[in-house]
């Protein structure tokens, strides 16, 4: 059940050159960990121009998944009737499951995109959301924030 997200990661998830390192943008380290790139080594994230982002085939894979992982989730959240409700159902649990050891992988927390907290596996769900610098793929409590925090959740 992979499915290709050559595109979105490259559209959504790999950094943009200003935030790169002169080594990073031309392909000779790895845009997510400091590890460095024979000509020929590591793949080709698609960029252009002085931007040319390559990564590591370990960390290819595991931003890969992430995204994967992260965007089966969403798609089932948005077309799921039993979604609608709290709390979310099975198949959901079971593709939240998925995501969050992916994103344990990254060592990547997810935040809230209400309260801004790390959120606690099997509290949330994804939400996505359209800013100005595009899609963003965040992380929403089932209840509302403020209940949580009241109840010492
Ligand atoms: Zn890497
Ligand atoms: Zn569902
Ligand atoms: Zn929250």
């Amino acid at each position: 059940m992979t499915r290709d997200v050559t595109e979105s990661l490259r559209i959504f998830v790999v950094p943009g050159g200003m935030l790169l390192t002169p080594q990073q943008n031309a392909g000779q380290v790895c845009v997510w960990c400091p590890r460095s790139l024979h000509p020929g080594e590591g793949v080709d994230l698609g960029g252009s121009g002085p931007w040319w982002p390559h990564a590591c085939l370990s960390c290819y894979e595991a931003q890969t998944r992430v995204l994967a992982t992260y965007l089966d989730w969403a798609d089932h959240a948005d077309g799921c009737t039993l979604c609608k409700a709290a709390p979310p159902c099975d198949t959901a649990h079971t593709m939240g499951t998925d995501h969050i050891d992916a994103l344990c992988r990254i060592a990547k927390p997810a935040l809230c995109s209400d309260c801004h907290r790390i959120t606690e596996p099997h509290t949330f769900r994804p939400h996505r959301t359209v800013g100005t610098s595009g899609m963003r793929f965040g992380y929403l409590h089932h209840k509302p924030c403020h209940a949580r925090r009241q109840s010492g959740a």
